[in-house]
């Protein structure tokens, strides 16, 4: 095994979540004296961050990890980090003796040490505690991009929806204190960045762990408005229980917050949405939907939802794409439902046959396109406000966001990167928007 690593190489897999841990954990490897490279092949460090979410995203990672074994242990350290690292914890080492340490999502603090420890030991290390400790050097995360960056403000979910393994590999919800973050997006403007993204599995349950504080979701959305220089703060993932009315006047009252909110309806049959333990019915959401509208007559919505949870009939799918249809979201993720294995869910039988669920997700997949190019289309021959964050592939057209998340690629100078610009739109293609500056 090397002994004195040089390089390192992250491959992330599923969320926001993991895309910034793996910054945070490239920065902690430089802190150590590590250059990342961007190919695997001339790495002597290898970590894979991994996802939980669904099964095709573990066995991804399994068949990479079992393809890097064949031929008996190379010269460079393997890591599994992330959300596998929680759910599989010692099996993971045990079915890859080529794997080096597996490092839980509340451990990546410890990076640096367990690499020591590998190289010290030559043996395979775990580490997967249950509760996170506050302690990262957020500070020092490497961030590609050099307009925008994410900023974590609460790690874990209490809500335990039946489905879904996020609270079994990522614990309690835990908040970041108030000035960290606050010390964190201060820095960041100070080097450039003019827009930030803050995330949480539950965003807007932000402080309510830590009552002392006295600081909720909206009120961190006010400290966070007041410093200069930032343009655009944006937010996710929001869980439906928790908008609430202050923070919809945030939206509403402070400049910098963009008119977008990410909130998952999952289901629009109230049956289901009590078995998978969302704690709201439909009713209840829609009326969330029309108080935002209210409140906020600009805003675009996004959602997730899940086809085919178990006993799913064609009817409770029907109110589904009846919820869709009468909403209109901007944005939506569509699933088929995947069982979780220590989930509550995962007792019940996965009785929605795959041709049924692919059937049902194509129809919402058709209804979302629909709906998407409908508002384009409403869009055309109008000016937005645009941040403009790089060249398009092409390396020819630049590309932006308009404060409702829509992508824009447009003609102009390489100058324009990291500002706001107006952009008029006149067609667009595959929901991207195409421009002139206006
Ligand atoms: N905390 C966020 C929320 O509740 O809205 C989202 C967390 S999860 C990483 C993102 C999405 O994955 C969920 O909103 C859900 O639609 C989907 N998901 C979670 N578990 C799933 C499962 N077992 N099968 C299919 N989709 C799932
Ligand atoms: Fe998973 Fe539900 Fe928590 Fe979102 S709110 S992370 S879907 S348990």
């Amino acid at each position: 095994m090397t002994q004195n690593l040089k390089t390192f190489f992250i491959r992330t897999y599923g969320c926001q979540m993991n895309e910034l841990d793996s910054e945070i954990m490239a920065g902690q490897l430089i802190k150590k004296g590590l250059t990342p490279v961007y190919d695997e092949e001339k790495a002597d460090l290898i970590i894979f961050n991994t996802c939980s979410i669904r099964d095709l995203a573990e066995r991804k990672v399994m068949g990479k990890l079992g393809i890097m074994g064949r031929g008996g242990k190379k010269n460079v350290v393997i890591g599994v980090t992330g959300c596998m690292a929680m759910a599989k914890k010692n099996a993971l080492l045990e079915k890859f003796p080529h794997l080096d340490f597996v490092i839980g999502t509340n451990n990546i603090t410890d990076l640096s040490h367990v690499i020591d420890e590998v190289i010290e030991t030559k043996q395979q290390i775990l580490k997967t505690d249950n509760q996170f400790e506050e302690n990262l050097d957020y500070l020092a995360t490497q961030r590609l991009n050099k307009v925008k960056a994410h900023v974590s403000i609460i790690r874990g979910c209490n809500k335990f929806c039946t489905y879904c393994i996020v609270p079994y590999t990522r614990g309690n919800e835990i908040s970041r204190p108030p000035d960290s973050i606050v010390e964190e997006c201060r820095s960041l403007v100070d080097r450039g960045y003019k827009e930030i993204t803050l995330l949480g599995q539950n965003v807007n349950s932000y402080g309510k762990d830590q009552p002392e504080w006295n600081c909720l979701f909206h009120d961190l959305l006010y400290r966070l408005n007041a410093i200069q220089g930032l343009e655009r703060i944006r937010f996710m993932t929001s869980h439906p229980v928790d908008i609430t009315i202050e923070l919809m006047h945030a939206i509403r009252d402070l400049p910098s917050i963009c008119e977008f909110v990410h909130f998952p309806m999952q289901a629009g049959s109230n049956p289901i949405l009590k078995k998978m333990h969302r704690i709201y019915t439909i009713e209840e959401y829609f009326e969330k939907v029309a108080m935002l509208r209210e409140i906020v007559p600009n805003v675009s919505l996004g959602t997730d939802i899940i086809v085919g949870f178990p006993t799913e009939t064609d009817a409770q799918f029907e109110e589904t794409y009846e919820a869709m249809k009468k909403i209109r979201f901007s944005l939506a993720f569509i699933f088929a439902y995947s069982p979780r294995k220590g989930t509550p869910a995962k007792r019940w039988k996965d009785d929605v046959p795959e041709s049924v669920k692919e059937e049902r997700l194509q129809r919402l997949l058709d209804l979302q396109t629909q709906i998407t190019n409908a508002e384009l289309q409403q869009m055309l021959g109008q000016s937005f406000e645009v941040l403009v964050e790089k060249f398009n592939k092409d390396g020819r057209l630049l590309k932006g966001r308009t404060r409702c998340w829509k992508k824009i690629i447009f003609e102009g100078p390489e100058s324009c990167i990291g500002t706001l610009q107006q952009i008029r739109v006149h067609s667009f293609s595959h929901q991207t928007m195409l421009g002139t500056l206006a």
